[in-house]
This record gives C-alpha cells, structure tokens and sequence, in this order.
C-alpha cells in the first residue's frame, strides 16, 4: 500500500465505479444538437463559390476566396448575435509576399476567427483552437480561375468549426475556444502559420490545437467503408523540442509522451465514452507521409496540435480539376462526401473540445523523483489553482501500448509514490474538477530530488 492513500482510494472507488456515468449530461445535449442540413448547407455553400484557391478573386459577389470568406464572416456573425453577443468574430488580415512557388504575387490573406471567451477566472486565459481551412485548390495550386470545389478539401472541415461554433456558443465553458476558417493551406500552411505566430509573441497560453482537414468522405477508392473510422494524427517527437529536451527524451525513453499524442489520447478516450459508435484510429505520425497540415503551424509554435482526417482517402477527388478521363470521374465533389459522417466526425470533435474547455488544466511541472534506484515510482507536480479542482488521477501504461491502460484516483494532493516500476511502464497524471471533468494527461519528466 502506498502510505496516505486509501482514503484517495474510497475515493476512486466511488468516482470510477460506473465509469460510463460519468459523461456529462449537457455535453451528450451539445452532441445531438450538431445539425446535419446545416453541415451539409454549409459544403454545398462553400463549393459554390466555384474555387476558394487563394490567389483567386477576392471583388467579385459570388466567385472567389473573397465571396467565400464574406460568406463565413456572416455565418460566424449570425452565431454570435444568437450568442448575445458572448462569441467575438474577427478578420485576421495580412499581406503574404510572393515566394516564386505557391505565392506567384503578394497576396491578402485573411483567417476568420471566432472566440468564446471562457467563464472561470482561472482557465479563461487557457486557449483550445478548433481549426480547418477554407482554401481551395484544383490540380495547379497557384491557377487562380479552374473550377476548385474543394468540398472534402476542406468544406468539410469548415462545416465541423462552423457547426461547433454555433452549438457550443449557447454553453459555458471554464476556458476559451477558438473556432477558426483559415486561408492559404494549400499555398503552405501560410494564414494558419500568421496567426500561430501572432499567438506566440503575444503569449497566449494554448493548450490543445484540432485541424479538421478532409474529413468529408467514408470509402475508400476501392470502395470499402470506413463509415465509423476518424484518424487522428499526432506527432511523438515535439518539431521544436530544444537540445536538453531531446537528451532527456534520449535517456528516458520518452519518444511516445508529447503533449500532442497525450491530447490525441485523451480525444480517442473522450470519443470512446461519448459516441461508442465512432471509432477514432490513432495514427502515430505527425501528419500523411510527407505531408502536411495547419497543426503544424502550431507545433513549430511549442503548441500541442493533432489533425483529424477521413480514414482513407481517395486522390481521384483531391486537388484535382473536376473532369472525366477515360470513364473516371476526377473532383472534389460534394457527391463523394458522406454528410452524416461529417457530422459524426463533429460530434467527436464536440465531446472532446467541451471536455477538454470544461476541464482543469493539464497538471504543470510534472516530475518523477529518481533520487535512488527503486521499484517504487514517486510522481510530484505543481497543484492547480482552478476553483472547481477536485483532484488528480494518475494513468499508466506498458512501455509497448498504444494507450494508457489504467487510471487510479490518487486526492487532491501533488505528490505520490506507486509500487510499479519506471522501467517498465510509462505514467501520465490527469487534473479533474468535481464534475469528473479530467484534462489530458501530462507526462513526467525526470527531477533529481
Ligand atoms: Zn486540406
């Protein structure tokens, strides 16, 4: 037994008795709210501004990247009148110069951005960003007139951030969401990296970034069904990582414990709990093989960031000028998307952005004491300072699983010794309020006491 904690453990016994009960009731009201006529409307919307490519007209009234994002500024706006006024809609504009690749002229580009402030003194300066781009792109990125529909790439994306934002506004949430359109993906990650940026030098404390990037489709180009399968894409070795943290990854074997595979796990957990129909696949990567996305932006800023796309994708009907070729249909085209999957894949990004927002903090300074060799583990961190804090669990997993195995309620306490191995297994401590609320895990590294 390990000294003071058997009350911690009566605890537990009562807190996780019946785990499935511990869903929160208004969470599981948001997630049947998500609407699918308006996710749907808002694919065919998007497409119908013809192309959405960056470097395409932004004057005229119904073609463009410019009828496009007036379009989302008045969607976000409408939400935020229904809001009474609680979500604040802002044009993040600047001039991007030519770069002789995907930028052939200095171009404006402009991210729309919606915040809802959070409620609670203490976490509203936490920051979750609910991403996806509204760009567009045919077979030639910087063609700025071919038809570019990009309903999978990304209105689908944009659809899951409008939807969410229009649900979630209606609630409380102890921290700040983020929902954000951003342009210039497709021309390299350009309007996301800006604002990104912009987050950094102005400190903002973000402590979870989602892109939702072709998430519109659910088969595969041999026509399989993935119709309940979501990958989530997280990095295991931090882009920005400095060179003392890299030798202390390198000594304690901690190539699989960022902070963004914490948050992909924590977003897998949370779907499993709320909507057991969805299967949310975790991809141990970064991003596609050699490929990228707007979380990346983030993680070069320090930011956990994951990315959520369709589980098969199928390049027929990606980045590519809608024609027929010898009997095969080339596009991204609404008519290859499955709106109920778009609005599942929603309600997954729901669950686990209201859970994260109405969480405490992920637990700081996380260490694991190794002042002699033992087979004890001795776990200790900084207590959080969130009103509602009811207390810490810690998790813990075999070196080799995917995922975290078992949890234990350990009491409003920072420190405590298990009589398990750091060897052998890998450990996380969690913060959770007293409406079982818990935030992702945080994973220790070493202190010499
Ligand atoms: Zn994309």
């Amino acid at each position: 037994m390990y000294k003071s904690q058997s009350v911690a453990l009566v605890l537990a016994v009562i807190l996780w008795g019946g785990c499935a009960s511990e869903r929160d009731p208004e969470i599981v009201q948001m997630a049947s709210e998500i609407d699918l006529a308006r996710v749907t409307r808002t694919v065919h919307v998007l497409v119908g501004f013809g192309t959405r490519n960056t470097l395409s007209d932004t004057n005229h009234p119904t073609r463009g990247i410019g009828a496009a994002r007036r379009w989302l500024k008045s969607e976000f706006d409408k939400i935020a009148v229904e809001s009474a006024g609680r979500l604040r809609v802002e044009l993040d504009e600047f001039t991007a110069e030519a770069d002789n690749r995907r930028i052939t002229r200095p171009t404006q580009i402009v991210n729309v951005v919606a915040t809802l402030p959070g409620t609670r003194a203490i976490a509203r300066d936490r920051v979750y960003v609910l991403s996806a781009h509204y760009d567009s792109m045919c077979s030639d990125p910087t063609d700025p007139n071919c038809d570019a529909p990009g309903a999978d790439d990304d209105a689908s994306g944009v659809a899951v951030v409008l939807e969410l934002a229009r649900v979630m506004s209606r609630y409380e949430f102890d921290a700040t969401i983020v929902f954000m359109a951003v342009a210039g993906e497709e021309q390299g990650l350009v309007g996301s990296r800006h604002w990104a940026k912009q987050a950094k030098q102005r400190k903002m404390d973000i402590a979870g970034m989602i892109t939702n990037d072709i998430v519109g489709a659910s088969v595969g180009p041999t026509g399989a069904g993935h119709r309940h399968r979501l990958r989530v894409f997280s990095e295991g070795v931090p882009i920005n990582e400095t060179p003392e943290q890299a030798r202390i990854r390198q000594a304690t074997g901690n190539e699989n414990e960022s902070a963004s595979r914490n948050l992909a796990r924590y977003i897998q957990e949370t779907a499993a709990e709320y909507l057991p129909g969805m299967n949310v696949v975790h991809i141990f990567r970064r991003d596609r093989f050699l490929r990228g996305g707007d979380h990346s932006a983030f993680l070069e800023q320090g930011y956990p960031a994951v990315r959520f796309t369709e589980y098969e994708e199928n390049y027929d009907h990606q980045h590519q000028t809608p024609r027929v070729e010898a009997g095969r249909e080339y596009g991204d085209l609404p008519k290859f998307c499955d709106f109920g999957y778009i609005a599942d894949v929603a309600r997954v990004n729901l669950v686990a952005l209201a859970n994260l927002a109405r969480a405490p903090a992920v637990p700081r300074d996380v260490r694991i004491i190794t002042a002699r060799l033992s087979h004890d583990t001795t776990l200790r961190w900084t207590a959080g300072r969130e009103a509602d804090m009811f207390g810490y669990e810690v998790v813990w997993r075999e070196t080799t699983s995917p995922v975290w195995q078992e949890r234990r309620f350990v009491g409003n306490v920072t420190e405590v010794t298990l009589p398990m191995s750091k060897d052998n297994n890998c450990f996380g401590v969690c913060a959770i309020d007293g409406l079982a609320h818990r935030s992702p895990a945080a994973s220790p590294v070493p202190a010499l006491d």
